[in-house]
């Protein structure tokens, strides 16, 4: 692998693992994955980084605790599937970041947080606040009171988007988007075998989003549309974004190196 990026100067990281990351196919969780997200996010905390998870996954978990294989379509059963995964999602968090002697704490969100001056301070504030105190804040939409992201009917509220207004509120350098897939490709990759990553976007427009499908997974809401929309949000601030896969989250010790893994959104 090569390296011909360059992450020297970033400090404030705000990394997004999906739903496909965190749980098997078969809705189990995928527990080498949260181990290594642990460890790894760990290990950057205790340097100079400072980083924030945004973590899908309650409905998954909820969905894993019930046995069910297909999400129900009735908004207050999703939500109550994510009240009782996002209980359980944050237990596993705890053991396993305590593992690395890790502090965590939890930040549910709402899309007005960030449309009110007064809350959108105090929020700011409290990441101030535990990033100085070397606590990983785990964000996630408050699904229990949010629809956006569990209606389906509109693509803007979901974890993508997220993790991209935090980055921006938090001003984090940069922006890692881990999914199941190894990045962005010319093509649908899961329809398309002969698909080819594309390793570096400066830009991103109508045809790139023409290249992006939907949602690509029984347990995930978001598909790469969204995940543009994010890296687009990071470029317009000046800042980067990349997309990897989260098989194994040690990738982003691999990014950070500067290796060339996953597809890297740069404005310069
Ligand atoms: P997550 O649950 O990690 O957020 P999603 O399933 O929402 O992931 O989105 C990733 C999926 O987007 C991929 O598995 C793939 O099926 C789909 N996809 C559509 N177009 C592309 C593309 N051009 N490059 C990569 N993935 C794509």
């Amino acid at each position: 692998m090569t390296q011909t990026r360059h992450f020297d100067d970033v400090k404030r990281i705000v990394v997004k693992i999906g739903t496909s990351s965190l749980l098997h196919p078969n809705g189990k969780l995928n527990l080498a994955a949260i181990d290594q997200l642990s460890y790894t996010l760990s290990s950057l905390n205790n340097t100079d980084k400072e980083v924030i998870l945004v973590s899908s996954g309650a409905i998954g978990v909820g969905m894993g605790q019930f046995g069910l294989t297909h999400r129900p379509t009735a908004i207050p059963e999703q939500q109550a599937l994510a009240s009782v995964g996002q209980s359980q999602l944050m237990t596993v968090y705890q053991q396993r970041f305590a593992t690395y002697g890790t502090k965590i704490s939890q930040v549910l969100l709402t899309y007005d947080v960030f449309e009110y001056t007064g809350s959108l301070k105090n929020t700011l504030n409290t990441f101030q606040t535990l990033l100085n105190w070397k606590v990983i804040p785990i964000v996630n939409e408050n699904d229990t009171v949010a629809i956006d992201e569990l209606g389906h009917t509109t693509k803007f509220g979901d974890n993508d988007q997220l993790s991209a207004l935090v980055a921006a509120i938090v001003d984090a350098d940069l922006l890692i988007i881990l999914s199941d897939i190894d990045g962005f490709f010319d093509k649908n990759p899961q329809k398309y075998p002969d698909a080819s990553l594309i390793q570096t976007v400066n830009h991103i427009d109508d045809a790139v989003y023409q290249i992006a499908g939907g949602s690509g997974s029984d347990f995930g809401t978001g598909g790469m549309y969204t995940k543009l929309k994010a890296a687009q949000r990071m470029m317009k601030h000046g800042k980067k974004a990349v997309l990897a896969n989260g098989s194994d989250p040690k990738i982003i010790l691999d990014i950070l190196a500067g290796k060339q893994v996953g597809t890297l959104f740069d404005p310069n």
